[in-house]
């Protein structure tokens, strides 16, 4: 039996996993997209570096500097993304916004968010939500090989 304190640790270990142990956290060398992106609410400052193969993301790494949310949220989103399509990656973006905005139930939405529901309770902290966004956005822009840096302001 779960109680929803260990749900809501459990969370917060996978979190804080990602956030002392980023996960592709790495430029990437002959990247062919890359965008930049900042929170200057918060001081989240990361670079994405997508490896497109074709429309595939072959590879992707980022780098740069921020609070532990938004740290684990880039990690998380480096593995959820690779090795899927840019259509499947926004389609995905498209998803985490909404459940970080609470416009999405994520239960629903288990199958595809996968363990991006980690993230789910962000919704009720609306600072933290740029936070986690904000990798998000940023491979948004660098997919669409958007030049000018996406700031969350
Ligand atoms: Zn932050």
């Amino acid at each position: 039996m779960t109680s929803d304190a260990d749900l809501r640790d459990l969370y917060q270990e996978v979190i804080l996993d990602h956030s002392k142990r980023p996960r592709n956290y790495r430029k990437l060398e002959g990247a062919n997209r890359k965008a930049e992106g900042y929170n200057p609410l918060c001081g989240d400052h990361f670079t994405v570096y997508v490896n497109l193969d074709g429309d595939r993301i072959r590879e992707i790494g980022f780098e740069g500097s921020g609070c532990a949310i938004s740290k684990a949220s880039a990690s998380m989103m480096t593995t959820s993304v690779a090795g899927k399509t840019t259509a499947e990656a926004d389609a995905l973006f498209e998803q985490v916004h909404r459940m970080l905005t609470g416009a999405l139930n994520p239960a629903e939405h288990a199958d595809t968010l996968g363990k991006l529901t980690v993230f789910s309770g962000v919704c009720e902290f609306p600072v933290r939500v740029k936070c986690a966004s904000l990798p998000w956005h940023t491979l948004h822009a660098a997919l669409a090989d958007r030049a000018e840096p996406v700031t969350t302001e």
